[in-house]
């Protein structure tokens, strides 16, 4: 399982917060007017001076963390929200004895095909394409052309991958 950027950059976050008061006295001075106006501070000569590398880090912290970057989301869904773009797919189970169509709501590059049928519970559950075909346009399984592509098995005309 991956770590979630924004928990690494809270961390992050606790962490320099936590060594603030190692810190030269200038560098502390400098986080109350970052908190105070970002921009300014940013240009404050400290920054580029004693502060150096941490001063700089410190600024895109605070900067980001004022502009909303790392303001803590409600736990769960809405972090995820944040860092992946989801998606809604349509599925359909190909087992003839079933035929169960449903929605999933995942990452829009989720690419895990085929998932368990809820229905049947076989791992019978293919993506839905829209045909682009204006003549058909039906919601197809597609399946693979003689060139490999993947095309309607309806009308067998091509569908291309991206077509949300
Ligand atoms: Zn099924
Ligand atoms: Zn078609």
């Amino acid at each position: 399982m991956d770590i979630h950027p924004a928990d690494k950059a809270r961390s992050f976050v606790r962490r320099i917060s936590e060594g603030i008061p190692l810190l030269p006295y200038r560098i502390r001075e400098f986080v109350r007017k970052a908190k105070e106006n970002p921009v300014e501070a940013a240009k404050h000569p400290a920054v580029w001076g004693t502060g150096g590398v941490i001063g700089a880090i410190l600024v895109a912290l605070f900067i980001g963390w004022l502009g909303g970057l790392f303001v803590p989301s409600v736990e769960g869904e809405a972090g995820e929200g944040v860092s992946s773009e989801q998606a809604l797919f349509r599925v359909q189970c190909i087992n003839r004895d079933c035929g169960h169509g449903w929605n999933i709501t995942e990452k829009a590059d989720y690419d895990n095909w085929p998932i368990r049928c809820p229905q049947c519970r076989q791992k019978t559950g293919h993506r839905l394409y829209r045909c682009p075909n204006p003549e058909c346009n039906k919601w197809v399984v597609p399946t693979e052309g003689p060139d490999g592509h993947r095309i309607c098995p309806a009308c067998k005309q091509p569908i291309p991958a991206a077509d949300d």
